[in-house]
């Protein structure tokens, strides 16, 4: 069986990918930070629409809740095959000359870190289940990545150009093996990460400025993450896909 574990599945890109991969046929493994209304009413949707899920709560900044995330997940559904890398987080704008130490050190403990050890729970799994030359591994990066967050989170964006290092890097420790890593990179989309950057109506304000004239939703980026995690996508490895509106 095919085993999905999305970290922050309970809101946003991770619901909507979570969604989509029960209708493909996944068991869907939700992890959650904190919210289990929005993560239960996940798990109820799939389970009405006939899917698998079961909601994990976790702090994905702590490894220790990882290793017990992820036993947890094997006991219940079998090893897991698929990861996708989702949740993250952002706090106040400012510029980098207002930025404090452990402001940095915050956004890198919930934004790369995470995104490591969830991958290292990962391939255990992967490696101990029959499917390990379809697992794969996607990891949510940003358009902020190469768009540098100027003004607002430069750390935020460097955070996320380190995950592009890490998508290609373990991409290539992992090949030889046929289990893919990839990245998507999404622009300007309409979730409540906003909220938490202190500007919730951010997307509208930037819709003009963007080549296609808007924001994007949760669905378009789930649409590249299901197909990245896909048989049809095996021969992509170590490479993104940018759902950023032309930028
Ligand atoms: P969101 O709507 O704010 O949802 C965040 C999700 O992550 C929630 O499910 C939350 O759980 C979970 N989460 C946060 N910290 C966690 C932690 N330490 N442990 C476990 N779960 C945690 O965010 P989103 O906009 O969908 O963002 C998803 C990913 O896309 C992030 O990596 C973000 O950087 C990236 N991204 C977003 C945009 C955009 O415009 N929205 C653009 C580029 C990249 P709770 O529900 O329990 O709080």
């Amino acid at each position: 069986m095919k085993v999905v574990l999305i970290t922050g599945g309970s809101r946003g890109i991770g619901a909507a990918t979570a969604k989509k991969l029960a209708q493909q046929g996944y068991a869907v493994a939700i992890n959650f930070k904190s919210n289990h209304h929005a993560a239960h009413q996940v798990q109820k949707d799939i389970i009405e629409a006939g899917g698998k899920a079961q909601c994990f709560q976790a702090d994905i900044s702590e490894e220790v809740q990882v290793v017990e995330l992820f036993q947890a997940v094997q006991t219940h559904f079998g090893p897991v095959t698929h990861l996708v890398n989702n949740a993250g987080a952002l706090t106040k704008q400012m510029r980098v000359e207002e930025m404090t130490a452990e402001r940095i050190n915050w956004m890198l403990m919930q934004n790369v870190t995470p995104y490591f050890i969830c991958a290292r729970e990962a391939i255990k799994q992967m490696r101990q289940s029959n499917l390990v030359k379809q697992c794969a591994i996607v990891n949510v990066s940003s358009a902020a990545s190469y768009l540098g967050g100027a003004n607002e989170y430069v750390d935020y964006a460097a955070s996320k150009g380190a995950i592009d290092s890490f998508t290609k890097g373990l991409s290539l420790e992992l090949a030889a093996e046929g289990i893919r890593v990839n990245g998507v990179r999404p622009g300007c989309i309409y979730t409540d990460i906003h909220a938490d950057g202190g500007e919730p109506n951010r997307v509208d304000r930037v819709a003009e400025l963007l080549p296609l004239k808007r924001g994007g939703t949760s669905e378009e980026v789930a649409n590249a993450i299901v197909w990245l995690l896909s048989s049809e996508a095996s021969y992509a490895t170590g490479t993104f896909i940018d759902l950023a509106g032309g930028k």
